[in-house]
């Protein structure tokens, strides 16, 4: 039997505390119902820890990120006080191979921003509107157990593009909004040896989290997050000594390659 994928949630956990609407729909904070729902699909196939803003360091150690296969990102309200170290940290872990998986208001998180390289900004509003998630790639492994070709988020918020994002690696959700806006709402990139997934249903003033098909989607992409492949080093190395003989007889001037 495999060992259990080991799932770390990062929530900033700010809105359940301040705004009584969005603490009735997560009274126990947005992690505490998205780790029921991998529990209950993964049941002993999965491991979920919690870490959240207020934790030292976030509760994003080396140690804790050392034993973490995927890592889930919530944060809206509080970006700007997750602490550099940290983001530069979880960045080298995702290019270690560690996954991560940005949900919805993630998409303006540092750490996405810094793995994509581009301001990921888009168009919004809430008007509390219907969304229908397409799926455009069937045989995606992280809609894997969807089985319509659609489904409808009763109310949400439209995010709109231009998503300011590098061209996915990986495209299988498109939203279409009762207003009028298409989205990319589900991506998937590569960094390092890492996979970066990108969900966006799920803003915190609607139940988008308690909805069964965006649990197995994000049940899914911690799945297809883990790590996987082979020796990564990721850094540059100098290799004097060539495998077999080199025949040109070059001599290296070094000065070249100092400063
Ligand atoms: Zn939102």
């Amino acid at each position: 039997m495999n060992a259990p994928l080991r799932v770390t949630i990062f929530n900033e956990f700010v809105h359940e505390r301040t705004h009584p609407a969005v603490r009735e729909i997560y009274p126990h904070g947005m992690h505490a119902t998205l780790k029921s729902a991998l529990e209950s699909l993964l049941g002993q196939g999965v491991n979920v820890s919690i870490a959240t803003l207020e934790m030292p360091e976030h509760g994003l150690s080396e140690a804790v990120l050392a034993q973490t296969d995927v890592l889930l990102w919530w944060g809206h309200a509080a970006h700007d006080l997750v602490a550099d170290a940290v983001v530069d940290r979880v960045q080298h872990a995702v290019l270690k191979g560690m996954g991560l998986v940005a949900l919805h208001s993630a998409h303006a998180s540092k750490i996405f921003r810094k793995l994509l390289g581009t301001s990921c900004m888009l168009r919004w509003r809430e008007a509390a509107e219907l969304e229908r998630v397409w799926v455009i790639d069937p045989g995606h492994p992280i809609v894997d157990g969807l089985t319509t070709e659609c489904f409808e988020i009763p109310h949400s918020e439209m995010y709109g593009e231009h998503f300011d994002i590098p061209p996915p690696d990986e495209l299988f959700l498109l939203s279409w909004f009762e207003g009028g806006e298409v989205f990319r709402s589900g991506c998937a990139w590569r960094r390092g040896k890492g996979t970066l997934v990108y969900l966006s249903p799920g803003h915190e003033t609607f139940p988008i989290y308690h909805q069964p098909q965006i649990q197995l989607l994000i049940c899914n992409a911690a799945r297809y997050a883990s790590p996987r492949g082979g020796l990564y080093l990721g850094q540059g190395r100098n290799i004097r000594e060539p495998l077999s003989p080199i025949a040109s007889g070059h001599i290296v001037d070094e000065s070249l390659h100092r400063r």
